[in-house]
C-alpha cells in the first residue's frame, strides 16, 4: 500500500516550515507518510485543488497567496468561514473540508505557556488587524474573552473586525494604549513589527498589571525585543514559534490519524532550521 501523502502549497513555498514539523512526528510516530512542499501558481490553484486526491494527497496546508481561494473551493468550518481564510484541507467520504488552524494554534500555545490564561481579569489589547489578527480575535471570543481592544497603523481595517466579529471587537487609537495596558490582562502582537528586517515594535510595557501576558506572533527572532521586554518585567510570556507548532496539530491528525504533541525536541529542531 502507498503511503498517504499530504502536503503544503503556497507561491512561493521554499519558506514554509511545515515540512521540517510533519517530517519530524513522521519519522516520531514511525508513519509510512509523506509531507511534501507543492508550489503553485494563482493561476493554477483551482485546477491543482480541484484533483488534490488524484495527486495521491489526503489533504493539505495552504499558505500565502491562497488561504482565502483554498476557502472557496472548500466546504469550510466556522473558524475558517468567520477568519475568511483556510490554512489546513481534509477529506471526509469524498468532500473537501476546510479549518483555519491559527485559531486552536494561537489558544493551545497560550494553555500551554500559561495556563488558565483565559481565566485572568481584565481586557485583551491586540497589536494589529490583518489576516493572523482575525483568528486570533476569534479565538479569544471562542474562549470568552468580551473586550478586545485593536489598535492598528490603518484605522480602518481595525472598524472592518468590529463589523466582522461584533461589539468584543473595541477599535482604539495608539495614544490610547497606556491606559488600556493598564487594565489589560493580555497583549498580543500580531504585526510583523519586531520581525526580522522590520521596523522594531516600540512600547512600553511599564503601565502592564504584573499578572498580564504578553504574546508574540512573530517568531523570527525567536525573542522578539516585546518578549523580552515582558520577561524583564516578571511578566508570562507565549512565543510565536509555539504557535506555529501548535497550528500544525489539527492537520497531522486529520490526515495521519495520531494525534501528535508538541515537545521540547520538535522546538529545537525548528529551532535550528530557523537559525540556518
Ligand atoms: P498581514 O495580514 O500582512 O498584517 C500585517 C499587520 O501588521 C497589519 O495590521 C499592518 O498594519 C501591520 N504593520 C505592518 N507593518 C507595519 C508598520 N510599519 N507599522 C505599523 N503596523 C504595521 O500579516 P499577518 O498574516 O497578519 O502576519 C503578521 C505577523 O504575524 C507576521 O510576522 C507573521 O509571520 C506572523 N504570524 C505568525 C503566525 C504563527 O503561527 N506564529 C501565524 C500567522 C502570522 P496595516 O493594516 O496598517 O497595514
Amino acid at each position: 500500500m502507498s503511503a498517504r501523502a499530504a502536503c503544503v502549497i503556497g507561491w512561493p513555498v521554499r519558506h514554509s516550515r511545515s515540512p521540517s514539523i510533519h517530517g519530524h512526528w513522521i519519522e516520531q510516530y514511525g508513519l509510512d507518510a509523506t509531507y511534501r512542499r507543492e508550489e503553485v501558481a494563482p493561476e493554477a490553484f483551482g485546477d491543482f485543488i480541484a484533483h488534490l486526491a488524484e495527486r495521491g494527497y489526503v489533504g493539505a496546508n495552504i499558505t500565502i497567496p491562497h488561504k482565502e481561494a483554498a476557502l472557496a473551493l472548500s466546504e469550510p468550518d466556522d473558524r475558517a468561514r468567520a477568519v475568511g481564510a483556510a490554512n489546513t484541507l481534509w477529506y471526509d467520504r469524498g468532500r473537501l473540508n476546510s479549518t483555519n488552524t491559527d485559531v486552536e494554534g494561537f489558544s493551545a500555545n497560550l494553555d500551554a505557556a500559561v495556563p488558565g490564561w483565559d481565566r485572568r481579569a481584565g481586557d485583551a489589547v491586540v497589536l494589529g488587524a490583518g489576516g493572523s489578527a482575525r483568528g486570533v480575535i476569534y479565538g479569544l471570543i471562542e474562549r470568552g474573552i468580551t473586550r478586545i481592544h485593536v489598535i492598528n497603523r490603518t484605522p480602518e481595517r481595525a472598524q472592518a473586525l468590529q463589523a466582522r466579529f461584533g461589539a468584543a471587537v473595541q477599535p482604539a487609537n495608539h495614544a490610547a494604549l497606556p491606559h488600556l495596558l493598564s487594565r489589560a490582562a493580555l497583549l498580543v502582537n500580531t504585526t510583523s513589527l519586531g520581525m526580522t528586517g522590520q521596523p522594531p515594535l516600540e512600547i512600553d510595557l511599564a503601565p502592564m498589571p504584573r499578572q498580564a501576558v504578553v504574546a508574540d506572533l512573530v517568531y523570527a527572532p525567536l525573542e522578539t525585543p516585546l518578549l523580552a521586554a515582558a520577561r524583564g518585567r516578571g511578566l508570562a510570556v507565549a512565543d510565536g514559534l509555539g504557535m506555529l507548532l501548535h497550528q500544525a496539530v489539527r492537520g497531522f491528525q486529520l490526515w495521519f490519524g495520531v494525534r501528535p504533541e508538541v515537545t521540547p525536541q520538535l522546538r529545537a529542531v525548528i529551532e535550528t532550521d530557523l537559525a540556518k
